[in-house]
């Protein structure tokens, strides 16, 4: 018997483990199930390379719980360990610098366990006393026996296993019942051995029998040891990948199309990435993509593994390059995760390509559903972006898709303004928008649907790489004003006609919610419509993005400003002009005329000053200029507006326009349709 410490520098370990590694104890079932699956792939090399010429046996891995001994036991078939391998492997626990780093990391029990290889080890997490049974591959070995309870101390005698390969029993601790628990063992085997290559098994598969479930005497093996992704593709049909799918994510509706990845050089890496129907709620479903080193499963949270947009993706990546042991933090940081990453990236955006080539229509058919993924790709990775310009697909209000290159060529011709620019008319409300849609493609414009949640980001990433080209929505001015071509009739209105058809109109256009109108006049066409509500591209734009970024929310505090066109050159508007006129000319041109007089001596005064401060004189002069300058505005103001008062045509115009924006509400709305119904 040899008894001996093992070589740690450390002076005791073991506590170290116990007492510090308290979280994720779970993960000593993949580490210790890891190691038997690896000693049984050996054995299958050895006997590939003819190096093992005796009888491979039945390979598998299995997992038993004796509670009554309270023992859990890993065995397997692999190449087995002599006294001199268990002294190399486990007795020299070789590390440096272990307490600081032990405290460092002392909540993450990976981040240790893959800093020091303490793999086997972290069986002292969960467990009293391991014991190993072991019986070399090599001829003549001797089977082994090594024992230790927690303490540096171990003990290494003759062993009693008959045939080739290793047990792992774990004399379970008290605080730590539950792995005792066959359902938690199957639960835990599911999440991490799940696509092993190697069979594992965990007790017996159960039948119905008598009223309740019992053990049959077929064992029951937890994994799929050849999971699609380890295939080649050539080799799967479609129906094999949806299977796949479904066996990843039970009870989801079918993805829309799959990338099988497969790669050797410059790493080696497979998967299948699953497109999802996205539902219309835009939200980052966090853990769909799982990710493997050789078939174990390391991690959901793949957060910072891969591009942000993919985590809309589902299905699995697995690679031997990325480290399994290790935080995610740590993860995030591998220069190999990093090019992984990268090359997911690429892989990705040609893929898609390759689709759209192959066949548009079916692209198109599947493009509403995948937009919001390229979008949202094309807005957070640069490299993707510009992959990504070849196949993103613009839709009009005619559900008509177009590639970038496509729609520039269409729009091109007629939507080009007096400066040269292209401009991109859309719509986020083909309802609410109705009328605006209407103007722009009654004059041979075309309009885009722009209603995905994304869509107010993207708009302004395409401005910004599209030469010069602008977007505006439709209704956010008159459709002479969204594509300014020259040859513009200018509006016919002396100062004293505009002044006072300001105040006619402005003083009829009631509050609406926090939101504020500017009147303003146009030359459209006579087939316009008399008056058009249009809202700001700028601001309406930053209060879209007020409402996506909590940090802009001075934008969204603001009034919602809208502009009352008055289109100069309608018949009805001229009919009010004319009324107006007629009425109120004379008693208005006193007071405007008064006022421009008074307004121009208070300028004479401050030039006069030139800059300097007023005499007391002037300053009480100007002050009660601009006492008089105010009181006739009251004044004149007061007189249109009472005038405009028994006009009922101002306002009905004014309502027709807010109802087909959607703003005429409650009382406003009700008496609106009093005063129709009185005019008819
Ligand atoms: P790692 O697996 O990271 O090398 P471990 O502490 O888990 O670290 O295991 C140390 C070594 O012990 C392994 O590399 C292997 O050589 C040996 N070993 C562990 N478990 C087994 C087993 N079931 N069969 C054969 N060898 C094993």
């Amino acid at each position: 018997m040899q008894k001996g410490t093992i070589g740690v520098t450390t002076e005791n370990i073991f506590p170290v483990i116990k007492k510090f590694l308290y979280s994720d104890h779970e993960i000593f079932l993949r580490e210790l199930v890891s190691n038997a699956v690896d000693a049984t792939q050996k054995m299958r090399t050895l006997a590939s390379f003819g190096e093992f010429k005796g009888e491979l046996g039945e390979l598998n891995v299995k997992v038993t719980i004796d509670k009554k001994a309270g023992t859990l036991t890993v065995s397997d078939h692999g190449i087995g360990m002599t006294a001199e391998d268990i002294d190399k492997y486990i007795n020299q626990i070789a590390f440096s610098g272990a307490e600081e780093f032990l405290a460092k990391y002392k909540d993450n029990a990976n981040a240790i366990i893959g800093h020091f290889g303490l793999g086997f080890y972290s069986a002292f997490m969960v467990a009293k006393k391991v014991v190993i049974n072991s019986l070399s591959y090599k001829e003549g070995a001797e089977p082994v026996r090594w024992e230790c309870d927690g303490s540096p101390e171990y003990e290494m005698s003759k062993g009693d296993r008959t045939t080739r390969g290793t047990d792992i029993i774990l004399y379970i601790d008290d605080d730590n019942k539950e792995f005792l628990d066959q359902a938690r063992i199957d639960t835990l085997l599911k999440k991490y051995c799940r696509f092993l290559p190697v069979p594992v098994i965990s007790g017996k598969e159960q039948e119905w029998k008598d009223g309740k479930m019992v053990d049959t005497d077929r064992d029951k093996v937890i994994n799929n040891t050849e999971p699609q992704w380890t295939k080649k593709p050539s080799e799967l049909t479609d129906k094999d990948y949806l299977d796949f799918y479904h066996e990843l994510y039970p009870g989801q509706e079918d993805p829309l199309f799959w990338i099988h990845l497969n790669v050797d050089y410059p790493f080696t890496l497979t998967g299948i990435l699953f497109f999802p129907k996205i539902k219309n709620n835009f939200e980052i479903t966090k853990n769909r993509i799982q990710l493997y080193s050789n078939q174990v499963f390391v991690t959901d949270s793949v957060e910072g593994v891969v591009p942000e947009f993919m985590m809309l993706l589902q299905g699995v990546i697995d690679s031997p390059d990325i480290p399994l042991n290790v935080s995610r933090s740590y993860l995030q940081s591998d220069t190999a995760v990093k090019k992984i990453s990268t090359y997911i990236t690429k892989k990705v955006a040609s893929r898609l390509e390759d689709i759209f080539k192959a066949d548009r229509a079916e692209f198109e058919k599947k493009w509403d559903d995948i937009k919001i993924f390229i979008e949202y790709g094309m807005l957070t990775d640069d490299k993707f972006r510009d992959a990504a310009m070849k196949f993103v697909l613009l839709k009009d209000t005619e559900g008509r898709y177009f590639t970038l290159d496509e729609y520039k060529t269409l729009v091109e011709a007629s939507q080009t303004d007096k400066d040269g620019n292209i401009v991109y008319l859309y719509t986020t409300d083909p309802v609410a928008q109705f009328n605006y849609i209407k103007a722009a493609t009654d004059r041979g414009y075309d309009v885009l649907l722009m209603d995905g949640q994304l869509d107010s980001h993207f708009v302004g990433m395409l401005e910004s790489k599209l030469d010069k080209t602008t977007f505006v929505r439709v209704d956010s001015d008159v459709i002479d004003n969204l594509i300014r071509k020259d040859g513009r009739k200018d509006v016919d209105l002396s100062a004293l006609q505009r002044n006072i058809l300001t105040t006619v109109f402005k003083s009829q256009t009631l509050e609406v919610d926090k939101a504020q109108f500017l009147v303003s006049f146009e030359a459209l066409s006579d087939k316009s419509q008399p008056i058009v509500i249009t809202q700001n591209e700028y601001m309406r734009r930053m209060k879209d993005m007020a409402a996506l970024q909590p940090g802009m929310s001075f934008y969204g505090e603001l009034p919602d400003s809208y502009s009352l066109v008055v289109n100069t050159e309608h018949p009805l508007i001229v009919k009010i002009k004319d009324a107006a006129s007629a009425a109120l000319d004379n008693q208005v041109k006193p007071l405007a005329d008064k006022i421009e007089a008074d307004n121009a001596e208070i300028t004479k005064i401050r030039d006069a000053a030139k800059g300097k401060a007023l005499s007391a004189e002037d300053d009480q002069k100007v002050k009660d200029l601009e006492k008089a300058v105010g009181e006739a505005r009251d004044n004149e103001t007061k007189i249109i507006s009472d005038y405009a008062k028994t006009q009922p045509l101002v306002k009905q115009l004014i309502d027709l326009a807010l109802l087909g924006n959607g703003l005429l509400k409650g009382e406003a709305l009700s008496s609106f349709i009093d005063r129709s119904i009185s005019l008819l």
